[in-house]
């Protein structure tokens, strides 16, 4: 039987999160690079905004629940929950 562990569920309240941006703390405090900035548009040639950029997950295995992230959000908009186990092996 294959060892498990169980990975967080992390979710971004967009309409409330201020723009990575504008704020970018969960960015800056994370230390696995699990938060990343992107565009909202996949335009090419648009001229982006400091309100066109989200907070997007880009690599939920490397999250060690350290809740960082969620101390450090000025607006608490992110969620994390652990409530998913998958094989590691
Ligand atoms: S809980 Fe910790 S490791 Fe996970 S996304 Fe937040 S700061 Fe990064
Ligand atoms: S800390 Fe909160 S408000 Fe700031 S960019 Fe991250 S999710 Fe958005």
């Amino acid at each position: 039987m294959p060892a498990t562990r169980t990975l967080p569920s992390i979710e971004v309240d967009q309409a409330k999160c201020l723009s990575p941006m504008n704020c970018g703390k969960c960015l800056h405090v994370c230390p696995d690079v699990v938060l990343i900035s992107v565009p909202k548009y996949n335009e090419k040639f648009r001229e982006c905004s400091n309100d066109d950029f989200t907070i997007s997950v880009h690599n939920r295995p490397a999250c060690t629940g350290c809740m960082k992230c969620v101390e450090v959000c000025p607006v608490d908009c992110i969620k994390i929950e652990y409530e998913q186990a998958v094989a590691t092996a």
